[in-house]
């Protein structure tokens, strides 16, 4: 399968060369050439294990490697990171079942795609001659910087550079990040927000002298951000492996359609729901979560995106965004492939902060619902959640949760739905007590996830819970505008 930009310049690579890329030269996103058009077997795929779905999606995908390389990556990237049986978990409450997709090494679910691109980085390496070294760029909102170094801590070939916003993460967030062990990895908190910080990192990314001194330096620049066509893909697996869950427990009969209900930030997760309805997964009505920041909510209500306004800091941190990356390639779904208007947007983006999709592409929308909910609201969701049916939520699954509790008001829909649970409620520990009704004032983020597990009894992961021995190893915060020059001054590119 061959990819290329979703802004049209004429620059085709086949897929191990755009997950090493990441972005496209023009700053557009990798897409396929030609999406599969072959529906997934589901009745045959209905005995298959996680990791059977990982592969055959994968070879769907990524057909330059060879099923036994396929093979080998699905099966270094889930072995013994994954806290519970079968790689998620699921569970169902009246219509709704939460796929819990936190139960791998940092307890969120971008663990699900950053357990396996490390491998299909290191495999595409060693299939291009040269061997040049990876350096990956993260801008994170909070979980994917900690879930990218995780992935890339002590790979060969490779280094990991992140960035969060210093006051724009939980402190459970901060602590795992800035204790992160590893030859290669460094981490930078910023004086900025997410959006700052992708900002930075795409300029950097299209920036052709720090490209040329790179090459020069025998390194080349790679994404593990979502728009990396390499995290997308494996995230199409779990949507595919609940629908082939619910049918197999007889929720529902093969061929019912379900809602998916996604808690979103830049708009990876839901993008890749909607690759696995490509694939043959019906889908009723996508339903898109977002908190205040609620960008998404009126692009779906209105056709059009407007970044304008002032970014809120949530007690979803995760989804703290007002330029969510991957909705450039649904556009470009939506428009049938049109690259023009993906470009044009795309550069009003740029210059004027909004653009707004034409009459012609209106009604595509309509398979999504928008909507958000607020920090009270959010509270409440948890509080309510857990009186009722005894399961705890984590603050974005919270989000997820309200939203499709005020779409089921509204339309009366009772279509079996699927909640991607993101988040393990330790990462959030002092939003999800005060859910509970609980004072944590004056605790220390350890405090807090042993009185949530004095409350509730679920068990902290191991991984947070081991959080209270470690030690700040990274230090430095720096200005967003002195981000590329402390890099070329980190990356020795000046000599
Ligand atoms: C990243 C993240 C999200 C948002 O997912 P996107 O793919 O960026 O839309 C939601 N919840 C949690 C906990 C996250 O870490």
């Amino acid at each position: 399968m061959l990819y290329k930009s979703t802004r049209g310049n004429t620059e085709v690579v086949n897929s191990y060369e755009a997950i090493l890329k990441g972005l496209c030269d023009d700053g557009g996103l990798f897409v396929p050439v030609t999406f599969p058009t072959t529906k997934l077997n589901l009745s045959e795929m209905i005995s298959y294990s996680y990791k059977e779905i990982s592969s055959v999606i994968l070879n769907l995908f990524f057909d330059d490697f060879s099923k036994e390389e396929i093979d080998s990556i699905v099966s270094k990237s889930y072995d013994n990171k994954f806290s519970c049986d079968d790689i998620i978990s699921l569970k169902t409450i009246d219509n709704m079942t939460f796929m819990e997709l936190y139960h791998g090494p940092t307890s969120a679910f971008k663990d699900m795609a950053l357990s396996v691109l490390p491998n299909l980085m290191t495999y595409s390496m060693n299939k291009v001659s040269e061997n040049k070294e990876i350096v990956i760029l993260t801008a994170t909102s909070g979980d994917t910087g900690k879930a990218a170094l995780e992935g890339f801590s002590n790979v060969d070939g490779t280094k990991i550079i992140v960035y969060y916003p210093e006051n724009g993460v939980s402190d459970t967030q901060r602590i795992q990040m800035v204790s992160q062990e590893g030859s290669n990895v460094k981490v930078f908190g910023i004086d900025g927000n997410f959006d700052d910080a992708q900002r930075a990192v795409k300029d950097i990314f299209t920036d052709d002298e720090i490209k040329a001194s790179m090459l020069s330096h025998n390194k080349v620049f790679s994404s593990a951000n979502s728009i990396n066509i390499g995290r997308l893909v494996p995230q199409i697996i779990y949507y595919v492996y609940s629908y082939i869950q619910l049918v197999k427990n007889k929720t529902i009969s093969l061929g019912d359609a379900v809602n998916i209900v996604v808690p979103c930030g830049n708009f990876g997760n839901i993008l890749s729901s909607y690759y696995a309805s490509k694939l043959g997964i019906p889908v009723n009505k996508f339903i898109c979560a977002s908190n205040t920041n609620n960008v998404l909510t009126d692009f779906f209500n209105t056709g059009e995106y407007d970044r304008n306004r002032d970014m809120f800091c949530t007690v979803s941190p995760s989804m703290d965004i007002l330029v969510s990356s991957n909705l450039e390639r649904y556009l470009y779904e939506i428009s049938d492939n049109d690259e023009d208007f993906v470009k044009a947007s795309m550069n009003s983006l740029q210059a004027t902060g909004k653009y707004q999709v034409s009459d012609a592409y209106r009604d595509k929308l309509s398979k999504f619902y928008g909507g958000f909910c607020d920090d009270t609201n959010t509270l409440n969701a948890i509080g309510d959640m857990y009186k009722a049916h005894d399961y705890l939520m984590d603050t974005h699954t919270a989000v997820a949760y309200k939203v499709y509790i005020d779409y089921v008001k509204k339309t009366g829909d009772t279509t079996q739905s699927l909640i991607a649970s993101t988040a393990s409620p330790y990462k959030f520990s002092n939003a999800v007590l005060k859910g509970l009704g609980c004072c944590t004032e004056g605790m220390s983020d350890f405090d807090m996830m042993d009185k949530l597990n004095e409350i509730t009894s679920v068990k902290i992961p191991s991984n947070l819970y081991g959080l209270r021995n470690k030690t700040r190893i990274h230090n430095d915060v720096i200005n967003r505008s002195d981000i590329k020059e402390n890099l070329k001054e980190y990356l020795k590119l000046g000599e």
